[in-house]
């Protein structure tokens, strides 16, 4: 594993990331919920914060970037197109642009939808990407700006990553979204065990995510609008993905 990555819980429901590069001893966080439980995490390991990865605008993923630049004098990376709605930026990235994590590299990829200038990092030598509210354990965010189309070709992009990608997206919403995937496609065993699977680890507090691509490929219903089984359901054999994901997504709406 080329990077350390550490989960920490946020606020009531949110994930910031904390990855340590080892062989340069580089931190980087990606999104800042609120300061308090990341500067407990950075003190209790004896570590700085040199680099913050915002994903999207929304005040539940960066409320605590002030306060850990005030402490730390960390450099901030979000999106270009976003910056007049992101905290102060010392480095403004789009679609198809590197930033570098210690040794490692990352690919910035533009998965508006859920925002538009939402952000997604992908580290293909770690085998990990930050999607925060684009692609979420068994779900998607919900599309408060973008439409339909531009979440389903960000998500086809998140889809087509090596499957044995980590997925670290940035909420605890699974279990909800669990109770919704089972009436898309309730045939699907490989979901009917994740459910289970799911159902436990909350029941004994445990995180949901992160969770790896080939599970979301085999069992969240929003990246599976190509699956016979689920477009005969919605009577929609013969419709483009993109209509079958835009259906699935306004029934979640409405669930
Ligand atoms: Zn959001
Ligand atoms: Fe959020």
């Amino acid at each position: 594993m080329p990077f350390d990555i550490l989960t920490i819980p946020c606020l009531s429901d949110n994930y910031a990331f904390i990855l340590h590069e080892p062989s340069t001893d580089t931190v980087a966080l990606v999104d800042a919920p609120s300061a308090a439980p990341i500067r407990a995490e950075l003190e209790n390991r004896g570590w700085k914060l040199d680099l913050i990865l915002l994903t999207h605008h929304h005040d539940d993923h960066i409320d605590g970037v002030a306060e850990l630049v005030a402490a730390y004098g960390s450099k901030v990376i979000g999106a270009a197109a976003d910056a007049h709605r992101l905290p102060p930026l010392d480095i403004k990235v789009s679609e198809g642009d590197k930033i570098k994590v210690g040794a490692e590299t990352g690919d910035v990829l533009d998965v508006s939808g859920h925002t538009v200038g939402h952000i997604a990092f992908s580290f293909p030598q770690a085998k990990a990407v930050f999607t925060a509210d684009s692609l979420m354990a068994l779900g998607c965010g919900r599309l408060f700006e973008g439409k339909p189309d531009q979440m389903w070709a960000s998500l086809s992009k998140l889809a087509a990553l090596d499957p044995g990608t980590t997925v670290c997206s940035g909420h605890e919403y699974t279990e909800a979204n669990a109770r919704f995937a089972l009436t898309v496609d309730p045939e699907n065993a490989a979901l009917r065990d994740r459910v289970d699977w799911i159902s436990k680890t909350r029941a004994k507090g445990g995180f949901t995510v992160p969770s790896t691509l080939s599970e979301e490929l085999a069992t969240n219903p929003f990246l599976r609008a190509g699956d016979p089984a689920i477009r005969a359901d919605l009577g929609m054999a013969d419709a483009s993905d993109a209509e079958v994901f835009a259906e699935i997504r306004a029934r979640k709406d409405r669930f």
